[in-house]
């Protein structure tokens, strides 16, 4: 059966890597982007170079009815969506008497909410072949507390919550759902901590490096694939040992 996978926010960092291995192991890939268009075509053309089916599309994941609209171009071109990867997210660094009611929405509207919409976009061809799989990026700090990301952390502390129950759910359907939380990983969005950071997390880190975007590529890819055909409901840490 055709594997078909969606990533959201596929245009750069961890997504980007998830596409590219996805692509690999012979998915087609429908690459979600928010702003980032020339990269996430880019991607399309790198990919379908090497062979194999991609398609960029442009869908902000707290929108509803622009993801679905996307979800639903990209099932058009490629077919039922197999695999579902919830990665699209933003964190930002505040004390929490900083934080304002539309920066805590926003933040909630794109890491849970945008999951909510994406999932629900997919079911019905999951359930309608009895099968499929859908795997959310959530954080060490959904595990953990994180000064100064009481939102972040929040959000994806909600985001393993919805993973464990829709994966209940949806298990007697043949539907598996996951979480991978990914430690310190090189993206643009740790960019923004500056060298010096970067360096002293390498150093708290047990395996003395950050991770990389193919790092986490490689955990969605193991419980994307038939090796994780038992596996439901779990959190993948995958952190050098940072939360050990
Ligand atoms: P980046 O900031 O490097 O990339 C974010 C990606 O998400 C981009 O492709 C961006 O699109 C997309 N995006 C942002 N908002 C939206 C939206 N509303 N709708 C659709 N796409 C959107 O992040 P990372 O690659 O570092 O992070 C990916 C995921 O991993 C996030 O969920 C993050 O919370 C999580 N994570 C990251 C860690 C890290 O250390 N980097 C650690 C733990 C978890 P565009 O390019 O168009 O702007």
């Amino acid at each position: 059966m055709k594997k078909v996978a969606f990533i959201t926010g596929g245009s750069r960092g961890i997504g980007r890597a998830v596409a590219k291995r996805l692509a690999a192991e012979g998915y087609a890939v429908g690459i979600d982007y928010l702003q980032a268009r020339e990269q996430a075509q880019d991607l399309e053309a790198l990919l379908r170079g090497q062979g194999a089916e991609a398609l960029a599309v442009q869908g902000d994941v707290a929108d509803r009815e622009a993801i679905t609209a996307a979800i639903h171009l990209v099932e058009a071109a490629l077919g039922p969506i197999s695999l579902l990867v919830n990665n699209a997210g933003i964190a930002e660094q505040r004390q929490f008497q900083d934080i304002s009611e539309d920066f805590w929405q926003r933040i909630f509207a794109v890491n849970v909410t945008g999951p909510f919409h994406t999932a629900q976009a997919v079911l019905p061809g999951m359930l309608h072949e009895k099968r499929g799989a859908i795997i959310n990026i959530s954080s060490i700090w959904g595990q953990r507390g994180a000064s100064c990301e009481t939102a972040y952390s929040a959000s994806k502390a909600a985001l393993i919550g919805l993973t464990r129950s829709l994966a209940m759910e949806l298990a007697p359907s043949g539907i598996r759902v996951n979480c991978v939380a990914p430690g310190v990983i090189r993206t643009d969005m740790v960019e923004v901590l500056g060298e010096e950071t970067l360096s002293e997390l390498a150093e708290q880190t047990p395996m003395g490096r950050l991770g990389t975007p193919e790092d986490i590529a490689a955990a969605v890819a193991f419980l994307a694939g038939d090796a994780a055909s038992f596996i439901t409901g779990q959190v993948l840490t995958a952190d050098g040992g940072f939360i050990l």
